[in-house]
């Protein structure tokens, strides 16, 4: 059996509620009342004004991500990433297919950012990654897209592709705290960082939820980018300096994310991904109760047609395979929507 989008859909609906009840695990709960975001924390401290300085400086000569193209966006200069010094979104909207840590009742607070820096071919937002679709803003329009998914009820801002404009980012971020902005930001990424970059984000960043695509090089310089063949390694010590940040994850007392990391996993056909030494890498050098998603949702998108190897859907049994090995490698805090999606295969296949 193939993992199709409409199958998976279905079936998870169904047994969210069974999910719910038995998730592999309880998150640390602390009170929404006496929370604060770490943002805010570092402007009371008169901290964050000098981390926004540090962090705009990389528009001068970026050297945001491991590509280290050393151009001037400042002056019209772009680099592998194609984006320029004012910052181009396509969307800012409450989104509900993120994890149900993130979406709570009313959505999680997304802003997509236009360009990436590593550009796979099976990317399943391509035309925004790899097209750039999207419209330009400056930094206070950017900062009111943060209010005005806060007043929408939104639990989080969530900024999906943020690393090439990081600058645009935390300028915005100081705008929106001193007009209000109260509830956490995640940090949503590839996972292709220079840890460098990252250590600047400590104090700012509440959630990071970076993606771990690929563990062996020759995939990601192949799938990804051609330069990008230190993405596992560079996306790895980006991981531990975000624990190192955050710690796992804490919610409040309706399950809603407040701060730590939650790492995604997209299962590829053929172990191309690297799922099994992926949860090892895991268990080994972060708690077992790191929040871990493993995704069963891959579909042939936009280039990956052309690659032999991943040019087919996922079957039922390389999923299941997938949250076996998590298991065995003792990981204990499983996406429940993963987990819902693991019930109702293992259900119809009778195991
Ligand atoms: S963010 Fe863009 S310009 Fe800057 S180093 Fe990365 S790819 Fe190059």
């Amino acid at each position: 059996m193939t993992v199709t989008r409409r199958n998976l859909l279905k079936g998870a609906a169904a047994a969210t509620a069974v999910a719910t009840a038995s998730a592999s695990s309880v998150q640390a709960r602390a009170s929404s009342d006496d929370w604060q975001p770490a943002y805010r924390k570092l402007a009371d401290q008169g901290l964050l004004d000098e981390r926004i300085e540090a962090i705009a400086a990389h528009y001068d000569q970026c050297r945001l991500c491991p590509h280290q193209c050393g151009v001037n966006r400042n002056a019209r200069e772009t680099g592998l990433c194609e984006a320029g010094a004012r910052v181009r979104i396509y969307s800012h909207t409450p989104h509900f297919g993120e994890e149900l840590p993130l979406v709570g009742r009313r959505g999680s607070g997304t802003i997509f950012f236009s360009h990436c820096n590593l550009r796979c071919v099976f990317c399943q937002n391509w035309p925004i990654a790899h097209e750039g679709r999207g419209r330009l803003v400056n930094d206070r329009e950017l900062a009111d897209m943060m209010i005005d998914l806060q007043r929408r009820g939104c639990h989080n801002i969530n900024f999906v592709t943020p690393t090439h404009v990081l600058p645009n980012i935390v300028q915005a971020v100081g705008r929106a705290a001193r007009r209000g902005l109260r509830i956490p930001l995640v940090y949503n990424t590839s996972g292709y960082e220079r840890v460098e970059v990252v250590r600047l984000l400590d104090g700012i960043i509440d959630i990071y939820l970076p993606d771990l695509k690929f563990m062996d090089g020759a995939h990601s310089q192949r799938l990804a980018m051609e330069r990008a063949g230190d993405y596992p390694a560079m996306a790895k010590a980006a991981i531990l300096e975000m624990h190192r940040q955050v710690g796992t994850l804490v919610t409040d007392e309706r399950g809603n994310a407040l701060r730590g990391l939650m790492i995604r996993h997209l299962v590829m056909p053929n172990e191309v991904a690297g799922t099994r030494e992926f949860v090892a890498w895991v268990a080994e050098n972060l708690p077992l109760d790191t929040y871990v998603n493993i995704m069963p949702q891959w579909r042939v998108e936009h280039h990956a047609f052309e690659h032999e190897d991943i040019a087919r859907g996922i079957t039922v049994g390389e999923f299941l395979d997938a949250m076996d090995w998590a298991r065995e490698a003792g990981l204990t805090n499983l996406d429940e929507r993963a987990v819902a999606a693991e019930q109702v295969y293992r259900q119809r296949l009778g195991s």
